[in-house]
């Protein structure tokens, strides 16, 4: 048989209800499995028993033949949805000491579905980065290297922690976020599925905030399959979330027909931008020559926006999380530290517990907030991000779903854009336009680098059609047939 951590979340469901092992048996692999991954540095948080206690419930339903969708199916947590009495960091110092008393509605609804928690995992601080390296726990590793070469990698940000659990098989699926590519660039950094659902289809309550009108919960899985069962049980109304939408949840398993003949596949001119390495161009060219054979209708289309999508999004995202994280100021949460008065206390807890990307991040955001500034800098942000969902709605009159690569590149060394952000900001040139326009967007894994590293393709489309994009993700994953595997370099 399989080993348990090497099933895939839709087998390891149907195993346990075929009652082939236990919940607790699967708990236990997937724990210690997580405890020999240690050198990835992948878990800030461990909670083996409290998924030992979740695995035996499981059991007990299973018995009665009363199993939820997800029961038994242990999960890691990205450490920023609040989890009730287990503490919730968001990678920062500020909030190292911070145990909720909530737990976030994704993790509730993922509970109520029978899920079982193994623990909160590593990302860059607050979500911001495409590294995982600005994380106060420290950076997470790729589990993925260049064979031959014992660099590290970065596992892409800021949902680093989750894709290196699920790549490396110490969790059958886990939780991401993305604000502008957070769940599609480590995806496809660490060959894994993320799927993006358009904004309002998960509800952002008790997720911490980083830019509320752009952040979205969504799953991290090895299939598209596994994707489809994830993802219906986060999404869902919530009136705690005022940007929830009240949509019924479609069962997106269903989608998943294989069938995608006649459909229009748009190609956006331009995201072939400059300097745009071969292998990426070429594993475009190669995804779009898959669909064309299982039926679809390739077709150019312009965004012609597009190059405006990253200076606005750095604009947007800044401007929002300054307002955002205001919140921290020793009072209400975490960290506090001493001071003469109350503003020595706040300088002293907000110097010693936000790290430098966090620091840049505020300083932008209170800068293009500030009176002089808001009109030629917010505003104009604003305006341009309007144009820019102007461009994909033009776009979808003509095609079904946009074919475009996640990532300029692969998964890059560690250190290697630590000290340029301008060269860092640009890796989320392909992921941000879609999160400013709120709509839906996956990577599938779909072949290696000429380095042996995966690379991703993105599907991204119409506002809430995530079954169309699922459906073609599908396809892609069926034609990729992406097989390759890290090396477990970490259990020697
Ligand atoms: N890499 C982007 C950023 O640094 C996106 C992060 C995210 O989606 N949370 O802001």
């Amino acid at each position: 048989m399989t080993s348990l951590t090497d099933l895939t979340l839709a087998d390891a469901r149907d195993g346990l209800r075929a009652k082939k092992f236990s919940a607790a048996e699967l708990a236990r692999a997937h724990v210690d499995a997580m405890i020999a991954a240690r050198p990835l540095n992948a878990f800030i948080t461990e909670t083996p028993v409290i998924a030992k206690a979740m695995a035996d419930e499981s059991d007990k339903r299973i018995a009665r033949g009363d199993a939820r969708p997800l029961e038994g199916l242990p999960l890691a947590i990205k450490d920023l949805f609040c989890t009730k009495g287990v503490r919730t960091t968001a990678a920062s110092h500020i909030l190292e000491p911070f145990v909720p008393t909530y737990e976030s509605t994704v993790t509730q609804k993922l509970w109520d579905a029978g899920a079982v928690m193994l623990g909160k995992v590593n990302l860059d601080e607050f979500a911001m980065g495409s590294s995982n390296e600005t994380s106060y726990f420290g950076p997470v590793e790729n589990p993925w290297r260049k064979p031959g070469d014992n660099r590290s990698r970065v596992p892409g940000g800021s949902s680093g922690g989750s894709a290196a659990a699920v790549s490396a098989r110490f969790a059958l699926a886990a939780t991401g976020t993305d604000t502008g590519g957070s769940i599609r660039q480590p995806a496809a950094f660490c060959g894994i599925v993320g799927i993006k659902p358009t904004y309002g289809r998960c509800s952002r309550w008790g997720i911490v905030a980083f830019a509320s009108s752009l952040d979205q919960a969504g799953p991290m899985t090895r299939t598209v399959k596994d994707a489809a069962i994830m993802l219906r049980s986060m999404c869902g109304f919530d009136p705690k979330d005022s940007t929830s939408v009240d949509m019924a949840v479609p069962d997106f398993e269903k989608a998943l027909t294989g069938n995608i003949k006649g459909l229009k596949v748009g190609i956006p001119e331009e995201y072939r931008i400059d300097g745009m390495p071969k292998e990426i161009e070429s594993i475009w060219t190669k995804g779009a020559e898959w669909l064309k054979a299982a039926g679809a209708i390739l077709k150019p289309v312009k965004l012609p926006l597009t190059k405006y999508a990253l200076p606005t999004y750095y604009i947007v995202a800044p401007a929002e999380c300054s307002s955002n994280l205001a919140r921290y100021d020793g009072v209400r949460f975490g960290l506090r530290e001493k001071g003469e008065d109350l503003t020595a206390m706040y300088e002293g807890t907000r110097g010693a517990g936000f790290g430098r990307e966090v620091r840049r991040r505020i300083l932008i955001g209170t800068y293009v907030l500030s009176a002089g500034y808001y009109d030629a800098y917010y505003l104009k942000a604003q305006r341009v991000r309007a144009l820019i969902a102007a461009d994909f709605a033009n776009a979808f009159k003509e095609v079904d779903v946009l074919l475009a690569p996640t990532a300029p590149s692969s998964a890059f060394a560690r250190g290697e854009k630590t000290a340029d952000p301008i060269a860092m900001y640009l890796n989320d040139v392909f992921t941000v336009p879609a999160s400013l326009a709120g709509l839906p967007g996956i990577s599938v894994p779909a072949g290696l680098s000429a380095d042996g590293l995966p690379l991703g393709l993105q599907l991204i489309g119409r506002a809430y059609d995530e079954e169309t994009v699922l459906r073609t993700a599908g396809v892609l994953e069926q034609a990729a047939q992406f097989t390759a595997r890290p090396q477990t370099w970490w259990k020697q």
